[in-house]
């Protein structure tokens, strides 16, 4: 155990009426050094002390994250860079779409190697703890506090809280379930363009882009749901390319490198990659599900992906710099008025309310990408294309993934949806309990009659009249 966790802070802040013997006492313990636990301790440890336990070491992701200007604040945007000038996609059908940023730099990228280890020590020069290679255990909950068992030995803290992303076993012991998760499985790799980028630009973000053959895959596992593939320039010599899955089950590793491997080196779309040299392998997937499902228990809440806050289809970079300085402040506040009971950690948000519209939007896009056949995703991704007679502004799309868009975007875009497909074809693959959502929301567009007949199919019933504008929850289940 190194020294410095036995110092403690004696000017009255920290409260240590319940320190036990062989057990250090802190306000809060978070299991977690990745963005979420770290960004979380580095606003608490300002009031409180606080020990993080990573069994790696903290502020070493290597993922690669851009994020929507305005989650950016003071705080992080000396730790960002360069961003997306340059909205592409691109379809199998050969539809291409392209938009320049209005707002230059509307989506800058994180530096994860500066801004990681910045609040590390953020934590420690506030006097707190960070303890690498130290694996939680276990935890037990007692009327003051929680005993939390790691590696190094045991802590005793007022309040947990679980940052271990998406394979919390915390969430696990409290049987908080995944089974109607959807997961976006991500490979992809840093690449060196030693000949240049052959016409791509630096800022260039190629949104999605499809294949004719990705759905006759050979491994029958990979035929349901679509690799879409993206890519980032992030200088005149370097991409990151990727490709995605969204689906029900996380696909492997060994799955998806052949897949990238024959997109990037293969496909005559992507002769841009095609001389390219891998500097560095990506690979990893998060989740993406449930915005209802209940995120605290006894003196112990869930945050970051652990929270499934990349809900319900976005990302969780984006959520954590959106959202930790306005958690940690309601934390702080439980602390000081020590309201850690169950109910209230429960009634704590996690982030701002969404509106229907946008929770429709976000169901309708992820089923495109995980359930459509083809042929419809190809359909969808041609409305971003200028020459489309509906031309949807491609923005829109990292907006809805990002819960960063305005009511008036989300009825542009929905009613847009709604002229270009029929209600047949997006029922077609929306599971029963979007099905209702859609046309709750469809009502809005084409008028309550057209769609009595649709909801006689699906038994769905009549609408709700009160539940326009109330958090529906979007469970996927
Ligand atoms: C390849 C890739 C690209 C991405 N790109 C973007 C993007 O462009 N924009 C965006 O907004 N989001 C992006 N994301 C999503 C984003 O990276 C995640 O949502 C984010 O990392 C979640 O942070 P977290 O701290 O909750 O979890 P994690 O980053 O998973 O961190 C959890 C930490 O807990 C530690 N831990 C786990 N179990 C234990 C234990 N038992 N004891 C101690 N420590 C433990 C782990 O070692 C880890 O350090 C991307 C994800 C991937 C995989």
């Amino acid at each position: 155990m190194s020294n410095a966790l036995i110092t403690i802070k004696v000017d009255g802040i920290f409260n240590l009426h319940s320190l036990r013997e062989n057990a250090v006492q802190y306000d809060v313990a978070i299991i977690g050094g990745g963005p979420a636990g770290l960004a979380i301790a580095s606003e608490l440890s300002h009031n409180w002390r606080v020990l993080v336990v990573e069994k790696g070491q903290a502020g070493t992701t290597k993922r690669s994250w851009f994020v929507p200007l305005n989650v950016v604040d003071d705080k992080v945007r000396p730790y960002t860079y360069g961003g997306v000038t340059r909205f592409l996609a691109n379809t199998c059908t050969g539809a291409k779409a392209q938009w320049k940023a209005r707002l230059f730099e509307r989506y800058p990228y994180v530096d994860e190697t500066r801004l990681l280890p910045h609040w590390v020590s953020v934590i420690r020069d506030n006097g707190s703890e960070v303890l690498d290679q130290c694996e939680y255990r276990s935890h037990e909950v007692g009327a003051n506090g929680v005993s939390v068992d790691t590696s190094k030995g045991k802590f005793q803290a007022r309040l947990l809280i679980d940052c271990s992303g998406y394979n919390s076993s915390i969430a696990q012991q409290y049987g908080i379930s995944r089974a109607g998760y959807y997961w976006w499985s991500v490979y992809g790799a840093v690449g060196d363009h030693p000949n240049g980028l052959h016409g791509m630009e630096v800022g260039d973000y190629m949104m999605w882009q499809t294949f004719a053959d990705t759905n006759t895959n050979p491994d029958a596992s990979l035929q349901q749901g679509r690799p879409v593939f993206e890519y980032e320039i992030l200088d005149p010599r370097t991409s990151f390319s990727l490709i995605l899955y969204l689906r029900k089950e996380i696909l492997t590793r060994e799955q998806m490198e052949p897949v990238y491997q024959r997109i990037i080196r293969e496909e005559a779309s992507t002769a841009a990659f095609h001389d390219m040299d891998i500097k560095e392998i990506k690979y990893g997937w998060y989740p993406s599900a449930s915005v209802s499902q209940e995120l605290a228990r006894e003196r112990v809440i869930f945050a970051g992906d652990a929270a499934c806050w990349t809900t319900p289809c976005g990302w969780g970079m984006s959520f954590i710099l959106n959202n930790y300085r306005d958690f940690s402040g309601k934390l702080d506040a439980a602390l000081r008025a020590d309201t850690l009971g169950r109910s209230e950690l429960a009634a704590i948000p996690h982030f701002r309310f969404r509106e229907r519209g946008e929770i429709v939007l976000n169901a309708v896009m992820t089923h495109f990408l995980s359930d459509a056949a083809a042929p419809l995703l190809d359909r969808f991704i041609g409305l971003f294309n200028p020459a489309s007679e509906y031309h949807i502004d491609p923005i829109y799309c990292e907006k809805v993934f990002t819960l960063d868009i305005t009511t008036e975007e989300v009825r542009n875009m929905m009613g847009t949806v709604l002229k270009a497909f029929t209600l047949k074809e997006l029922l077609s693959f929306l599971p029963p309990s979007e099905a209702g959502l859609l046309l709750e929301e469809a009502a809005y567009f084409v008028g309550e009659s057209v769609l009595e007949e649709a909801r006689s199919w699906f038994h769905l019933g009549a609408v709700d009249p009160v539940g326009r504008g109330r958090n529906h929850g979007f469970d996927f289940v």
